[in-house]
């Protein structure tokens, strides 16, 4: 048996020992359904993970290309009869792994040089934009070097947004005061994909709350949830961001943390405390604070496209908020609100998986966007960045306008 796979992040023998080899996770998975391997899906990674705890195999790199293959999406443990928790032992193993050097130069330098610190993170997205934006125009259209590129390059082109000349921190980083009598302060977590690309979302977040009377206070220091290092299994990394905003959180004074990002809320809500990290505040997704924690309601506006809502993964099976986004979307645009489309699915991008294996799901995009026009909708509503940069591709590819975050269409015509 290798003493190393005991070694890192949580004991999985309960895992392994509950599996009974039924084969439910299958008919769930979204990898298994599109590639009809079994080494993809969680039955047949259980099965090549205890030959490896086993020392049967070895932490190779064979085995760290089969352990790439998960989206994090939850619906093997849903489903699960036996109960076994596959999206927690995928990131045991991808830790494992990491133990045994297989992080590889390209993701150790992002994770430890430019995600650990967070300062660098701004001017090299930035910079990063500019050249591309460059190479898109010296680099013809027939060249192959194209599709080495996230530029236009034949049928399997990718459309990225770029990110902001400056970053959502470096604008609003501070303490945002209701105008009258305050109701409470929120220290607001931003998230790296608003900080970067998405800063409308910060700045709807702050309308919003500072309308129905909370101060927003938003710490210029906060950097990165740690949730990419812990999905790539590098736990130092992972625990060294959460030690640091649980720093940044306690100083705050504040009464309760909010996060606009599903994947940032799952990240403090399950996997912090894993970590052995506590955060001194309560952890709210930012339309459960207002709406449940304090009840407040959202305005009616009928002159709002007609809008679905993406349910991201990390919401609904995530922090197990299926239906309060849906609810609040419903108060908000009556009968312009048309549901959630295809709820129970992944929209297939699984963090980073879609930039190495875009092929494998890139129908579900496709499929989400299919589902909003099937229903007649206008608009794509969701709550996590993340889906959001993933769901722009479809969205765009197929003619329809991108997607926004939920706040956004909360915010629409609050008065400041
Ligand atoms: S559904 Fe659960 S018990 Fe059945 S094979 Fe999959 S992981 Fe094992
Ligand atoms: S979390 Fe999702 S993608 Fe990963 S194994 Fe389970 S069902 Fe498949």
């Amino acid at each position: 048996m290798d003493d190393n796979f005991y070694r890192h992040l949580w004991v999985e023998e309960d895992n392994f020992l509950r599996c009974l080899r039924c084969g439910k996770c299958l008919s769930v998975c979204p990898l298994y359904q599109r590639s009809k391997r079994e080494s993809l899906s969680p039955r047949g990674k259980i099965a090549i993970l205890e030959k490896a705890r086993d020392g049967a195999l070895p932490l190779d790199a064979v085995l760290a290309e089969r352990m790439e293959h998960c989206l994090h999406c939850m619906r093997c443990r849903v489903d699960c009869p036996a109960g076994v928790d596959f999206p927690r032992l995928i990131l045991s193993a991808r830790a494992e792994l990491v133990a045994a050097g297989r992080l590889g130069t390209m993701k150790s330098l992002i994770l430890r040089l430019l995600l650990k610190r967070g300062r660098l993170l701004p001017p090299f997205t930035e910079t990063t934009a500019r050249l591309v934006s460059i190479l898109d125009i010296i680099i013809p259209r027939t060249s192959r070097w194209r599709s080495l590129l996230p530029i236009p390059a034949g049928n399997n082109y990718r459309i990225f947004p770029r990110p902001k000349a400056k970053s959502f921190l470096a604008e609003y980083a501070g303490l945002h005061r209701a105008p009258g009598k305050s109701r409470g302060k929120v220290f607001y977590f931003v998230g790296c994909a608003t900080n970067l690309v998405y800063t409308q979302i910060g700045v709807a977040l702050i309308k919003l709350y500072n309308s129905m009377g909370y101060d927003v206070f938003i710490s210029g220091e906060q950097g990165c949830c740690g949730f990419p290092a812990l999905g790539y299994g590098d736990i130092a990394t992972a625990r060294y961001r959460a030690g640091s905003l649980a720093k940044e959180v306690a100083d705050s004074g504040s009464d309760a943390l909010v996060v606009a990002c599903a994947s940032c809320g799952h990240m403090f809500k399950e996997e912090y405390p894993r970590l052995g990290i506590k955060l001194s505040l309560p952890v709210y997704d930012s339309v459960e604070y207002l709406n449940t924690i304090d009840g407040r309601e959202f305005n009616r506006r009928t002159d709002l496209p007609r809008t679905v809502f993406h349910l991201p993964c990390h919401l609904g099976r995530g922090q197990g908020l299926t239906h309060l986004h849906q609810k609040a979307l419903a108060q908000r645009l009556g009968k312009n609100f048309l549901g959630a489309v295809l709820p129970e699915e992944c929209c297939g991008a699984g963090g980073t998986y879609h930039l190495k294996h875009y092929q494998m799901t890139r129908d579900m995009g496709e499929a989400k966007v299919r589902a909003m026009q099937d229903l007649g909708g206008e608009l794509m509503v969701t709550s996590c960045p993340g889906c959001m940069l993933y769901l722009d591709e479809a969205l765009t590819k197929a003619g329809m306008p991108t997607s926004r975050h939920i706040l956004e269409a909360l915010a629409e015509g609050v008065e400041e």
